[in-house]
This record gives structure tokens, sequence and C-alpha cells, in this order.
């Protein structure tokens, strides 16, 4: 492999402030959510985030496998985040890796901060996050399928869970990174929100900022969150009518 010189970076950010693919600094990639595509999964999305494809699935709560994990005064999350091998350009070779390891663990750990866990002692609530097509922030897509498969499944939680990784590309701060940004770029940071306290339930970066672009960062996040919440509430809503599920009432 050819190291990579000066020359074939792209121009990431041109004179009047666009991005590779035209966007602003504040703006996301489309984003489209289908709520509940598959049959047999109690509950479940479909997540195109500009060109991410990710399907999540949710089962449960259900019974624990393997049983010594059971915990007698909640239910533990399982999360199983994996990247198909015809989802990268350079086929990605199939199994969980430590990338897919780390994702999985800090899925489910957010989302057993969001989910009245307690309400279900010696259960499994169990999360299949499933990515088909990649193009960077599929953690954070994943993040926001397997949220909406949880209200989809009924699962009571404080809130749905916005996600989106921000970042630093040549010298500017932008929201929604894409493949050439997170690989160019200096900076990656993603987050997930619960809208309705702002508390973080999963924050990561990768790369160099200073303090004051972190602080322009996290809000630009958190901005980018709430537009994000809205396209989940409309999702449920597009298969719940007036009964969508209502994170925060516990069912
Ligand atoms: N990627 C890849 N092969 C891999 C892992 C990642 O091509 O084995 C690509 C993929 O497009 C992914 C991006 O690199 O979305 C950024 O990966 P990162 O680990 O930053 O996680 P993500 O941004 O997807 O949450």
């Amino acid at each position: 492999m050819g190291s990579i010189g000066a020359k074939d970076v792209p121009v990431l950010i041109t004179a009047d402030g666009r991005r590779i693919d035209g966007r602003k600094a504040d703006e996301l990639r489309p984003l489209a959510i289908t709520a509940g595509p598959l049959k047999q999964a109690d509950g479940s999305a479909f997540v195109e985030w500009g060109a991410n494809k990710v399907m999540a699935a949710v089962y449960g709560p259900r019974e624990v496998h393997p049983r010594h994990l059971q915990q007698n005064n909640k239910a533990i999350v399982q999360c199983r985040y994996n990247m198909a091998a015809f989802s990268v350009d350079e086929r990605k070779r199939p199994g969980l890796d430590r990338r897919s390891q780390e994702i999985s663990k800090v899925i489910a750990e957010a989302f057993e901060s969001v989910i009245f866990v307690e309400e279900y002692p010696r259960t499994s609530i169990d999360v299949y996050i499933e990515v088909l097509q990649a193009n960077a922030g599929t953690r954070c897509a994943g993040l926001v399928a397997a949220s909406v498969a949880l209200a989809d499944a009924g699962i009571p939680m404080v809130d749905l869970v916005p996600a989106v990784a921000v970042g630093k590309v040549a010298d500017s701060i932008v929201l929604d990174l894409k493949k050439e940004e997170d690989n160019y770029g200096s900076a990656d940071l993603p987050m997930a929100l619960v809208p309705q306290s702002g508390r973080l339930v999963l924050l990561q970066m990768e790369g160099h900022m200073t303090r004051e672009e972190l602080h322009r960062a996290l809000d630009l996040g958190v901005g980018g969150c709430r537009k994000i919440y809205e396209v989940m509430r409309e999702a449920l809503r597009t298969r719940y009518g007036a009964d969508a599920p209502s994170p925060g009432v516990a069912a």
C-alpha cells in the first residue's frame, strides 16, 4: 500500500465554507427511518442516513442467556453491533473484532441508563445492530435505529436517544461526518443525547480539539441530536399514529 501524500487529501472545506458533499457545517446528511420493518423481532427499525444503511432488531424482555449473567434486581441490556462483510469498500472480515465489541459495549451502556431496567428483573433485553452499508457514523446510526426499535418493542424508556458524530475538518467544526471527513479530518466525536434532560449517554473522541472547539462541537452535536429526535418520533408516529409509543411513560 502506498503512503498518502498531501496531494491525495481531498479538499474538505471549500473557500465558500461548503463541505465535500456541499453541506454547510451544521447540516445533517439526509435521514430516513422506518419503524417496525421486521416481522420476527419484538421491535425493529431501519435507518438510511447519508450512505449508511443500518437495521436494528430488539428481543425481550426475555430469559437471560448465558444464565449466569442474570441479575435479580433488573434486566440486563445486551447489544451486538455487526458490520456486514459487504458494507465497506474493502471487504470487512466477518465476525466480531475489537472495534465491534467496543461499539456493542458503549451502546449497551447507553441504553442501560435510559431503559427502566428495574421493571424486568431476571430478564435480558437484546439489541442487534446490523450495518449493511457504512459511510462513517455507523455507531450513531446504530444507536438511532436501536432506539426506535426499542420503542417499537414497547420497552419503557426515559426517552428516545438520538446520536450523531461531530468533528473537526480542516479547522472547521462540523456536524455529521461522512467517510472522507472521518478519514482526513482531525477529530471525530460521536455522542448520544437524552433530549428531555440534556444528559449525554455516549461520548467518545478520537483526535485533537481545543477546549473552545470542544464546547462548540458539543453545542453543534446537541442541536443535531434534537433534529434527529424529531425524525425518530415521526417514524413512530407513521407506524402507530396517535398510539405511537411515548418514551417516559412506563408501559
Ligand atoms: N470502516 C471500514 N472498515 C472497518 C471499520 C470501519 O471501512 O473495518 C469505515 C466505515 O465506513 C465506518 C468508518 O470507517 O463507518 C468510520 O469508522 P469508525 O470506527 O469511526 O466508526 P463509525 O464512524 O462508523 O461509528
